[in-house]
């Protein structure tokens, strides 16, 4: 079966000259090699300056990872660029094995952002609770962090634990929220809105 599909892909590929080829003569192709583009469809979610295929054809390609030879067939090409809106300048370059074993890889090698949530978690629990040195100790290294959201959660701990020192530090933040202007839509923003609302909630 596979076998069959890759002789036609390559007797297809052949036929095209170009392995790129965007218009090709559909006449003889095999039926379950080609399928037509719906262009509105394509012109929706491409910003292209090249004119949209009018049609897909059955590609030949080596998987990047296990050196397999695959059929990227016309189905597939519809399904990924008309319904995932795939970029059209996208291509198969995996086989299935492969994309599955990567996708898993790539779900267990991110410990980083489960990291992050079990610090945002730790944060807002001891949010609750009266300050210890170490919670106090967490703020202050999540007000320090790149993440954005932890520094957020750092301040609205703040915002619940209240006391002079860290209600001073609130009002910092909001005093140092930029005026008007698009020019500083970053951090200061984010943490004067969130320094009021935790003031806010305190009233
Ligand atoms: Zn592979």
């Amino acid at each position: 079966m596979k076998a069959h599909r890759l002789g036609r892909a390559a007797v297809l590929a052949a036929r095209l000259r170009v392995p790129d080829a965007r218009q090709p003569q559909i006449e003889w192709a095999h039926p379950l090699d080609w399928e037509p583009a719906d262009r509105l469809v394509l012109g929706l979610y491409n910003n292209t300056c090249c004119p949209l295929p009018a049609f897909y054809a059955a590609r030949q390609f080596t998987c990047r990872d296990c050196g397999a030879e695959e059929v990227w067939t016309a189905k597939q090409q519809k399904w990924w660029y008309e319904t995932m809106h795939g970029h059209i300048d996208s291509r198969a370059v995996r086989c299935l094995a492969c994309r599955r074993a990567r996708r898993e890889r790539l779900r267990t090698a991110a410990p980083g952002a489960n990291l992050l949530l079990e610090r945002t978690k730790r944060l807002r629990a001891s949010g609750a609770a009266k300050p210890s040195a170490q919670a106090k100790a967490e703020v202050r290294a999540a007000l320090q962090s790149k993440w954005w959201s932890l520094r957020v959660v750092a301040i609205q701990t703040m915002g619940r634990w209240g006391g002079e020192a860290n209600l001073e530090r609130l009002h910092a933040f909001m005093a140092a929220r930029p005026e008007g202007g698009r020019r500083y839509s970053g951090w200061e923003r984010v943490a004067a809105d969130a320094a009021r609302s935790a003031l806010a909630r305190r009233e």
